[in-house]
């Protein structure tokens, strides 16, 4: 359901409204006029986005100060305000490939006359691409080639006189180098600071104890309305120019690109990284090339903005009351952003722990669309005094699970209701246990549904016995049938028994049956990491059956023996020896081993290589797919020669051994100057004896 549709079934439509405008002013107003924002932009674009659809669909709604309608903000400083000569625009946003057709087939409908209406639709009208630079909008007034004003945009209408501030900027020249040039000419663009220089001002506010800027856009706005032009001077703003205004002429430039040449021509820093594009396809490479390349720029970008090149085209599209028709500002996807918590849920994995998860309004987030995020635990609802139906940030950072950062209390709808804990697991109606030192919510039955579902999903798992044909709803269905009410019971389902399931046919289960029995040939440290012993990981369970050979030698162990391999810490150690001085999983193993499955390390055969110089010691991290070795064998091959393989890149890491299509763990290791290796070469560091068939 859209959102607009949802809200008009909504009684309290109104004073959503109401709030989000009161909450865009002060936000606007602590972002424009204190230069302290307090919200992200991201926030505050879709906030802005939701009221702007609220009153699309009841016109009726809007106020003439409502935020939708306006730009910027009235500033009052104790900077003269003056008149602009040509008003000063906002930009309308993009977010997706679908929003920048949507902009250009508008401007193709809007260009056609009524005697042609499809005179230019399906007809890709040509565009400049530029960076949209994060700094502050300023206006820039040379009559008779000197520059006589600079102001800021302020609401559009009317700016502050800045003048003094803008000539300590060297990228601002004085004078055109223009013959013969106009009575009055305007220049407008971004007046930024770089990435760098805004570090230095924080670090020196730092020192004396002033408040920070938030980001190199607040600080570069708020360096342009000091009062003290020595301070401005000393904080080194660039410029770049990307609109010109010149008097009427036949000579005149006919385009943004030509605009573009011209400024730079009479003297103007022009940002280099301008294209202009003849297809839909050529945009959106640029925006794909720019999503990374922007990082390594000396100055924060949020976006590229598409303007139509031809300056006839535009002066037929026209503006709105706040933004050109002719251009749009496409913006990079924001970490995070806020939504609507519709409801909690709460998952009980297979420890039994209680996850509460927010339900939420899907929304697009770094890419994704997200409609679920994590609350943690009941510690964590209650710091972030969630009531259902409010307005969340939420946070997606690279892999990592999409998490509430915080709720905004101020959009709370009267009588929303506060969400706490279950006192009894939702899947088998037990009561919960919450100890007091802990901040997880656990269901204790060992019996649970969900924890003994979570148990055979895990033991089936790619890592662990990697039985194929068993799923989420397979293992649902069994566990529900009774069938299976431990990882043990898999052993002793027959074709027949699976075969009364629901829409299971022979020769699946056949294969299933197949591929059960072929988990019995699965090694030792799989089978102690499919046991699904709270910490241990993959790694963690071949490093302890490397050390131990057998299950009777690791269940009789101390925790400080198994605390002494090298990469086990005494946590782990202590939940291993929990966990085999239980009666249940001691049965566990006795069954699992009279099946057949593996409790001995198998004897090293001659792929396995003795200790080596090149890997003993050396902490490795795999990524990506590697041409020939699944990611687990080129593990175990570091493993069996002594070296330690970790899942995650930091300081410590000797090497990363990567494959085609590795993602963020690339970039930290290169971020970091950790040595990249090939399959090849991590081969050809094991020795070439790894090679040699058994
Ligand atoms: P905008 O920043 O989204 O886009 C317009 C501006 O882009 C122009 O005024 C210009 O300054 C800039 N720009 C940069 N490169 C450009 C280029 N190559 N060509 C043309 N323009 C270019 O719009 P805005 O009206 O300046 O500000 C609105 C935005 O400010 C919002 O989208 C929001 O992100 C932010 N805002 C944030 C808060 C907050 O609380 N965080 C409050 C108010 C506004």
């Amino acid at each position: 359901m859209n959102i607009v549709t949802e809200l008009s079934l909504n009684p309290d439509i109104q004073s959503r409204a109401i709030e989000l405008r009161n909450m865009l002013q002060r936000a606007s107003y602590e972002y424009y006029v204190l230069d302290a924002p307090i919200m992200e932009d991201s926030v505050y674009d879709a906030l802005y986005h939701e009221l702007k659809e609220i009153e699309a669909q009841y016109p009726q709604m809007i106020t003439s100060d409502s935020p939708t309608q306006r730009v910027g903000e009235k500033a009052n400083t104790q900077l003269g305000s003056v008149q602009h000569h040509i008003p000063l625009y906002s930009l309308d946003n993009a977010f997706t490939d679908d929003d920048v057709a949507t902009w250009q087939e508008r401007c193709q409908k809007g260009l056609s006359t009524t005697a042609f209406p499809d005179e230019f639709l399906g007809r890709f009208l040509d565009s400049v691409c530029e960076l949209k630079i994060d700094g502050s909008a300023i206006a820039l007034t040379y009559e008779h080639g000197l520059l006589v004003r600079g102001a800021t945009r302020g609401d559009g209408i009317s700016g502050e006189d800045i003048t003094p501030n803008i000539k300590t900027i060297r990228s601002i020249p004085l004078r055109l180098n223009l013959e013969n040039p106009p009575d009055r000419l305007e220049v407008r663009g971004e007046a930024f600071l770089p990435i760098a220089v805004f570090d230095e001002i924080n670090q020196e506010r730092s020192q004396t104890s002033e408040t920070l800027f938030a980001n190199p856009r607040n600080a570069a706005a708020g360096t342009l309305r000091q009062l003290d032009t020595r301070i401005v001077a000393k904080r080194r703003l660039d410029f770049f120019a990307y609109t010109l205004h010149l008097p009427p002429s036949d000579r005149n430039p006919q385009s943004q690109w030509e605009a573009l040449e011209f400024l730079e021509i009479i003297g103007f820093r022009v940002n280099p990284n301008k294209q202009l594009c003849t297809s839909i396809e050529e945009l959106q490479n640029y925006y794909q090339y720019w999503s990374t390349a922007r990082l390594k720029l000396p100055y924060m970008t949020d976006g590229m903005v598409i303007k139509i090149n031809s300056f006839m085209q535009q002066e037929q599209l026209g503006f709105t009351q706040r933004t050109p028709r002719w251009a749009i500002a496409w913006k990079y996807p924001a970490e995070e952003m806020p939504t609507i918590i519709e409801a909690v849920t709460v998952q009980v994995g297979r420890t039994g722990t209680l996850t509460p998860v927010a339900e939420l309004r899907p929304v697009l987030l770094a890419g994704t669309t997200v409609s679920r995020a994590t609350l943690h635990n009941s510690d964590r609802l209650a710091e972030l005094d969630l009531h259902i139906g409010d307005t969340a940030i939420v946070r997606k950072a690279g892999e990592i699970i999409p998490e509430v950062v915080r709720i905004l209390p101020e959009l709370r709808l009267s009588g929303a209701m506060r969400f706490v804990m279950p006192t009894h697991c939702p899947e088998c109606g037990q009561p919960v246990l919450k100890p007091e030192d802990e901040a997880a919510t656990r269901c204790i039955n060992l019996e649970c549904p969900a924890i003994v579902r979570g148990a055979i999903e895990h033991w089936v798992s790619r890592e662990a016995m990697d039985i194929n044909g068993i799923g989420e709803k397979l293992v649902r269905q069994l566990v529900t049938e009774n069938h299976v009410t431990s990882v043990a019971d898999l052993y002793e389902l027959t074709s027949e028994k699976l075969r009364s399931l629901d829409r299971m046919g022979e020769k699946s289960a056949d294969k299933i049956i197949m591929a059960i029995a072929q988990s019995k040939t699965k090694s030792w440290g799989r089978v102690l990491y499919g046991l699904g012993i709270r910490q241990v990981g993959s790694v963690n369970a071949q490093n302890i059956t490397d050390n131990f050979p057998n299950v009777e030698l690791l269940a009789r162990s101390s925790p400080e023996a198994i605390a002494s391999i090298y990469g086990i810490g005494a946590e782990i150690a202590k939940s291993i020896c929990e966990w085999f001085r239980k009666d249940t999983n001691q049965q566990l193993v006795e069954r699992l081993q009279a099946s057949g499955l593996q409790f001995v390390s198998e004897q090293k055969d001659n792929r396995v290589i003795a200790i080596n110089p090149n890997i003993a010691g050396k902490t490795f991290v795999v990524t990506g797919t590697l041409p020939t070795l699944k990611r687990d064998e080129a593990k175990a091959l570091i493993q069996s020669a002594s070296g330690k393989v970790t899942e995650s890149v930091s300081k410590k890491t000797h090497y990363l051994v990567v494959g085609a299509d590795a993602g963020s763990k690339l970039e930290k290791a290169q971020s970091l100057g950790v040595s990249l290796l090939s399959e090849e070469d991590l081969l050809n560091l094991l020795g070439t004896n790894v090679l040699v068939e058994t």
